[in-house]
């Protein structure tokens, strides 16, 4: 059997030691004689799994003792109406930049909870810059500014100095994170709130990892579901009810992997290496273009178009021959969009630029 390299943008790509480890222990866990999945939440075996879990994430992104972490199903776009539930009370005024599909999700979740104020942007779908720090219109009595750090769709990333310029204004961040958290090494004590789907940096889809600050728990208005309420899952060690064990367990092997490959800053020089390698050929080329602006191009998303659209068809067809899989652009932006995340290895990125390179000497 042979894997390819899948650069869909989530569910993505997992890092194959992972998947092997999870494999060689499906049907008997530690000689339990059950799998992880068959097995209680809340026996030993299981809350040993959790805590080892919980543990190695703190360590790899160094979450401060006054963060919780918590696990919570649905992924992220529940922490869309989750957010403004635990932070603000109808009425109450709050901050969104909208750079993006994601974010004008987020935008029209919370607009049934909350006042919100679009600090920039939004005036097209899919725009290919972050605005310019100018044209930022903050509220003054904004409970909480939110971004969506990783346009997942664009490959749009918020940069550290407008970050800076955003903690600058002295109000909890929430920044989702779902298509960038790990790539990186962050500080997460200039967040008061990090979420993100898991389904591209952290293992199986459907679930959620939400890293709050101690002191915003507690506040969620009186009509919040239990199950929306971050208090709910911080006071049961996310286990209130019954959580998506096998996707938690998966994680943790993740986690595991990061760690031995020399943790976030190690996994970031790579990605930082993989991404300058594609944006570099795309630029060199004239068959292929991003619309990026250079300075805020994601290093987890890499879209790119050919400059004959019409050979769009013939491209993912021949990528796919070859096993390179889902390059196909989300539908609302066109084009082509590689996904290279933390488990893309090299190779694949080396593969692609070949392969690229070749369907270009045959159509160009
Ligand atoms: N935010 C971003 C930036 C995303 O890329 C996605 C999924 N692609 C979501 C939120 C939604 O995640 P989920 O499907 O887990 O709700």
């Amino acid at each position: 059997m042979s894997r390819a390299f899948n650069f869909s943008a989530g569910p993505a790509m997992l890092p194959e030691a992972v998947m092997r480890k999870a494999d060689s222990e499906f049907l008997d866990w530690n000689q339990t004689g059950m799998s992880v999945m068959e097995m209680s939440h809340r026996s030993k075996e299981y809350m040993a799994v959790a805590t080892k879990m919980e543990a190695d994430l703190r360590d790899i992104m160094a979450i401060p003792d006054n963060y919780k972490v918590l696990f919570i199903h649905g992924g992220a776009s529940m922490q869309f109406g989750a957010i403004p539930l635990n932070l603000c009370e109808q009425g109450d005024t709050v901050d969104y930049f909208n750079t993006g599909v994601w974010s004008t999700k987020a935008i029209k979740e919370a607009a049934r909870f909350a006042n919100v104020n679009v600090v920039a942007g939004g005036q097209e779908a899919n725009p290919t810059e972050i605005p310019t720090q100018s044209e930022w219109s903050f509220s003054e009595d904004a409970k909480y500014i939110h971004i969506c750090s990783n346009e997942t769709i664009t490959g749009l990333e918020f940069q550290e100095d407008q970050l800076e310029a955003i903690f600058a204004q002295g109000k909890p961040v929430i920044a989702d994170m779902s298509s960038n958290i790990m790539c990186r090494e962050i500080d997460v004590s200039k967040y008061a709130m990090i979420y993100a789907g898991a389904q591209k940096n952290i293992g199986p889809s459907g679930l959620a990892v939400v890293i709050v600050r101690d002191d915003l728990l507690g506040s969620a208005r009186e009509a919040c579901p239990t199950l929306l309420n971050w208090e709910t899952y911080a006071n049961n060690e996310s286990m209130f009810n019954t959580p998506a064990t096998f996707a938690w367990y998966l994680a943790g092997l993740v986690f595991e992997w990061i760690k031995e490959i020399g943790g976030v800053k190690a996994i970031a020089e790579i990605n930082q290496r993989k991404a300058q390698k594609l944006y570099d050929f795309i630029d060199a080329s004239d068959f292929y273009s991003n619309k990026i602006k250079d300075s805020e191009r994601s290093w987890m998303n890499v879209t790119f178009d050919l400059k004959n659209s019409e050979l769009d068809t013939a491209f993912l067809e021949a990528s796919k021959a070859a096993g390179l899989l889902s390059l196909k652009g989300h539908r609302a932006f066109g084009g082509m969009r590689a996904s290279i995340y933390n488990a893309m290895p090299e190779a694949g990125i080396d593969a692609l630029i070949e392969f690229m390179q070749q369907f270009a000497d045959q159509h160009g």
